[in-house]
């Protein structure tokens, strides 16, 4: 299988590098990405998928799903095609969308053997509101199997965790005054702020060291003559596991509570953005496609990554067993993510041939776990047990 998987890898490889160089081409942001999910949605049909567009009525989603017609597992493929203001593709997303999308292809075509489902999900907007959550949300991936993704980067490494992300806005209301002449008629907004920004620095004393709690000032007063009728805050709250962030956000929003408790001002508590859930990977699909990419290309995967930021397929890992590993796309060169450098690396022979290992990689780690009901088991069984 392995073989063949290379070969369909080798023989699909042009039209996907052509898909990543097009989108490369032609950068388009969170939700507006039309060429890109046009072309990706395309190619996956004439090669047999099933595509629904407009996925929850978000024009630049879709689901592509190709069915064996035979009992068996559902595998996802997410796909990603978003740019980032003024650099791009710096975050590598129009070669990680080929990548999904041609691992997708790849296993359609040897699916008859283990039967099942493959749907490859277009998902806008990752490095914004990523549509991720939203499709979890509406309940798109609970009748996934396992999930899978890999990331272009500096080096191959092991998918690990991202933070869980929880964005909270805090607003106080309170009541102008002449600051000089009758400040004891106002009711001070600012102060109500500073004391809540005063107790989350004291709070971070007694957090755990994994976490990350960061905020700014919005909206701070009007004017110096005036006592602050109205305050905005707005902080993220990171940990490593969704659970303890819930209790670490309850805590950060007690400190916005004293503020104006304090101060005699009114508060609104409120998210605004969407919250992202940690990434738990698949200990037991990391081993598999660990051994199938060494298998396939004689690249020893590192250990994940140490610095962690937070990803919406944190979602889908609280839903199934999911793994979200980096491939390498710069050629054993330092090149940070966010860069113009990182994009351009994308479009090398080096990544070229990456894309490829990588694709068969995904594709036989799932082909792997879809014919073997005792691995896929052992997969089921390390996701029931993992704390989120
Ligand atoms: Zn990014
Ligand atoms: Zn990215």
């Amino acid at each position: 299988m392995l073989e063949t998987i290379r070969k369909i890898a080798e023989e699909i490889g042009p039209e996907l590098d052509e898909l990543s160089k097009n989108i490369y081409d032609n950068p388009e942001l969170g939700y507006e990405e039309f060429k890109a999910a046009a072309w990706h949605t395309e190619l996956l049909e004439k090669h047999g998928f099933d595509v629904e567009k407009n996925t929850l009525d978000l024009p630049t989603a879709f689901v592509a799903t190709f069915d064996s017609g035979k009992p068996g597992l559902k595998v996802a493929f997410l796909s990603e095609y978003d740019a980032l203001p003024s650099i791009g593709h710096g975050c590598g997303h129009n070669i990680l969308g080929a990548t999904s999308t041609g691992a997708g292809i790849a296993l359609s075509r040897v699916i008859d053997k283990v039967g099942g489902k493959v749907v490859v999900f277009g998902t806008p907007a990752e490095e914004t509101s990523g549509a991720k959550v939203l499709f979890a949300e509406a309940g798109l991936f609970d009748d996934c199997d396992l999930a899978l993704m890999a990331h272009p980067a500096a080096g191959y490494t092991r998918s690990g965790s991202s933070l869980a992300l929880v964005p909270v806005q805090f607003e106080f209301f309170g009541k102008t005054a002449h600051a000089a002449s009758q400040p004891w008629d106002g009711v001070n907004a600012l102060d109500a702020a500073l004391l809540t920004m005063n107790g989350v620095n004291a709070l971070r004393e007694h957090m755990l060291p994994t976490s990350r709690v960061h905020g700014v000032i919005i909206k701070g007063g009007e004017a110096a003559n005036i006592v602050p009728e109205y305050t905005q805050l707005q902080y993220y709250v990171r940990s490593l596991m969704k659970s303890y962030n819930e209790e670490l956000v309850e805590k950060v929003s007690r400190c916005a509570e004293a503020g104006a408790l304090a101060t005699g001002c009114t508060l609104k508590v409120s998210r605004y953005e969407l919250p992202y859930d940690n990434l738990i990977s698949n200990e037991t699909m990391n081993d598999v496609f660990s051994e199938a990419l060494y298998e396939l290309s004689g690249i020893e995967i590192q250990p994940p990554k140490a610095d962690t930021g937070s990803l919406d397929a944190g979602q889908v890992s609280h839903i199934c067993p999911t793994i979200h590993p980096y491939f390498d796309v710069t050629d054993g060169r330092h090149v940070a993510g966010h860069t113009r450098e990182l994009a351009e690396c994308t479009l090398s022979d080096y990544a070229k041939q990456q894309m490829r290992n990588t694709l068969s990689a995904l594709a036989l780690t799932a082909y792997r776990i879809m014919e073997d009901p005792q691995l896929y088991k052992k997969v089921k069984e390390e996701f029931e047990n993992t704390p989120k």
